[in-house]
Formats: structure tokens, C-alpha cells, sequence
């Protein structure tokens, strides 16, 4: 079985020497460029070349699965992942219980030869226990030492917990405080999961780019920058291009205001391929050091091996095509301009960033 997957994952990239050739936009030579996979969206072999040598590192999954075909796939595409535990009770997709969840993305990541780094966290349902704090940091602690290279912190305080009251617990209540000291003395970053709502990006992104600086703050957006404000050792990653749904002026004011703070592309680079090439080019240029990589894919526990390997292939390809060529190409239904960004700015985007915001991982 293992012989099959391995032989499945070889063909679905082809890096064997033997690429095939599908139509395929024509390169500088006139004629079509070689195609490393069978996916129209898939890289091309001179793509796939320029792809690996960066030692590329996605800081952004949700793994809960092993497989070797999968584990392959990282291999050929010698990319590095942080995998995300995040514990939401919701997610009948995968399992009910944290310690379900973080028992799975540990074991994919031991088995992942080198290829993943856990970004832990901590059980927020324990949060009525007096002791929650210290066991909150005892737990980190047990991860830490076992090579977890940060904490994600999901949506659950300000949507889930609730404190006696009935009132909800934000992510900067003062009961998790000591957490982030210990993160900050750790050299640990703060992975801020606090997502607005998906439905909020795609057609509104595309709609309203940019709007003026002084709409209202969502909750749980305010206590993720009260956080970053009152750790300034603390490195906190915004994730999802730090679930700021207004457009890149906003995202551009919190980096401004937060130089502890950093933000990855995970889930949206559709929605940058949406808004205008130069407005983003400018944006990514700008803030070039402070932008991690990331694409959120997942390989939960109910997912096929096979097709979860041809979709974050598939992501890959078409991300690094828009990050890095100057090509204009038709990705679902829609006319893509590539940023063509230079060397320098990939190279951080794809590694040297990742290697700042989250000590120890770099390769
Ligand atoms: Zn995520």
C-alpha cells in the first residue's frame, strides 16, 4: 500500500526527469512550458526548480493525519510546515476533543521526517479551573520541550468561553497574561488565530480595497492588538493577513502601530489576487519583512491522502505563479496579473521571515 502512495505521489510530480508536457502558456522561448504535474494549475519544472531551492516554509496548516504519500509530497516539494493545533470544539470534522487534536498533529509531525514544526496551544476549555494559568503554561512548557516552535490562539475566548457572568472571555483577559510573558521569555510567537468570519473576504475585498482608518475594531481584533501593545517582546502573527477584512490600508495602520506584529497570507491570497497588482505589490513591498508565507491548507482526519496531496500542490503552484511571475494567467474563472517580485522579497517571503517571527525554524 505504502509502494502504491509513494508510486501515486511520484507521478502526481513527476520529478523523476520525466515532466509532462501540457499546454501551457509559452515561456520566453516561444514554446510551451514543461508542466511538473497533470493539474493545469501545477507548476512548471523551471517553477518547481526556482520553488524548492528556496527551502520554502508554509507557517500556516492544520494537519491531523499522517501519510506517507503526504509526507512525500512535502519531501518533493521541500517545503516545511507549522502545523496549527487549534482547539475548536466545532470542527466535527476531525475529532470533539483537544486532546484528540493535539495527540494527531503530533504524530504527523513526528513522522513528518523533519518536514513539520507544532505550533501548540493550550486546552481553553480548563478555563473555569482556578489553576488555569499555571496549567495552561505547564502544558506549553511540555510542548516546548519537545521542539513546539509557537502557540496559536483560536476564536474560542470571545466566541466559546464565557466566565461566570456569562460575559465573554476575550483573548487579552488578564488570566491569560501570564501566558504571554511566558511566550515573550521564550522567544515564542503568539499565533493570533482570531479570524473574522471567511464570508467576509473574497467579493467585499474585491469590492472596497481600501477604506478610510477609523472603522469600528471588532472585539477580538481590539484584544489582539491590546495584546501585541502591552507585550512588546511578544511576536504576535496575525493570521489570515491579520483577519482584517477592510482591505490593506487597515492591515498597513496595525503593522504601523505594532512593530511586534507580523501577518501571513494563509487563506487570502485569492483574495490579493483579487485586488488591484499594484496596490498589493506596493503592500508587499513595503512591509516585506514583516509578511510570512502561509496558505491554511488542511489534511484532517477524514480527508483522502490523494486528493489533499494534488490540492496543497495545486496551492502552491498557483501562489508562487502569482508571487513570482510577471505572467497573466486564468485561475477559476478569473484573470490573475503575477506580482513578479523580486528575488530578495521572496526569499523573505517564503523563508527568511519565517526564520525572524519563529525562532528555530528556519532551515
Ligand atoms: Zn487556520
Amino acid at each position: 500500500m505504502r509502494k502504491l502512495l509513494l508510486l501515486i505521489c511520484g507521478f502526481s510530480l513527476g520529478l523523476a526527469g520525466s515532466a509532462w508536457a501540457a499546454p501551457a502558456p509559452a515561456g520566453a522561448t516561444g514554446q510551451p512550458a514543461q508542466r511538473a504535474s497533470r493539474d493545469p494549475y501545477g507548476f512548471t519544472v523551471a517553477a518547481l526548480k526556482q520553488f524548492t531551492a528556496l527551502h520554502p516554509i508554509d507557517t500556516h496548516t492544520h494537519v491531523y493525519q499522517s501519510d506517507p504519500s503526504f509526507t512525500t509530497m512535502l519531501q518533493q516539494l521541500n517545503v516545511h510546515i507549522v502545523d496549527m493545533v487549534v482547539a475548536d470544539p466545532t470542527d466535527t470534522a476531525s475529532h470533539s476533543t483537544f486532546d484528540e487534536l493535539h495527540k494527531d498533529a503530533w504524530q504527523f509531525v513526528r513522522s513528518s521526517a523533519g518536514h513539520a514544526s507544532l505550533s501548540t496551544t493550550f486546552d481553553p476549555f480548563g478555563w473555569d479551573s482556578p489553576d488555569f494559568s499555571k496549567n495552561a503554561i505547564e502544558s506549553l512548557n511540555r510542548d516546548f520541550a519537545q521542539g513546539a516552535v509557537g502557540m496559536t490562539i483560536w476564536s474560542n475566548p470571545g466566541m466559546a468561553i464565557k466566565d461566570p457572568a456569562g460575559n465573554p472571555v476575550l483573548p487579552d483577559n488578564p488570566r491569560l497574561e501570564p501566558v504571554y510573558k511566558e511566550l515573550a521569555e521564550r522567544h515564542k510567537p503568539l499565533f493570533a488565530h482570531l479570524s473574522a468570519a471567511d464570508e467576509d473576504w473574497g467579493a467585499s475585498a474585491q469590492r472596497v480595497p481600501d477604506v478610510g482608518a477609523n472603522l469600528p475594531v471588532p472585539p477580538l481584533l481590539r484584544a489582539r492588538d491590546h495584546i501585541a501593545q502591552e507585550n512588546p517582546q511578544l511576536r504576535v502573527i496575525g493570521v489570515h493577513l491579520g483577519s482584517v477584512k477592510e482591505g490593506l490600508g487597515q492591515i498597513a495602520r496595525r503593522l504601523d502601530q505594532h512593530p511586534n506584529m507580523a501577518i501571513d497570507t494563509a487563506g487570502r491570497v485569492d483574495s490579493l489576487m483579487a485586488m488591484p497588482q499594484e496596490q498589493v505589490r506596493a503592500f508587499l513591498l513595503k512591509y516585506q519583512d514583516r509578511i510570512l508565507y502561509a496558505t491554511d491548507n488542511a489534511f484532517r482526519q477524514n480527508d483522502r491522502a490523494g486528493s489533499a496531496v494534488a490540492r496543497w500542490e495545486s496551492r502552491y503552484a498557483v501562489d508562487w505563479r502569482y508571487f513570482s511571475s510577471g505572467d497573466t494567467f486564468q485561475y477559476h474563472g478569473r484573470e490573475v496579473h503575477g506580482l513578479q517580485l523580486p528575488a530578495a522579497v521572496l526569499r523573505k517571503l517564503y523563508h527568511d521571515n519565517a526564520g525572524h517571527w519563529i525562532p528555530g525554524i528556519a532551515r
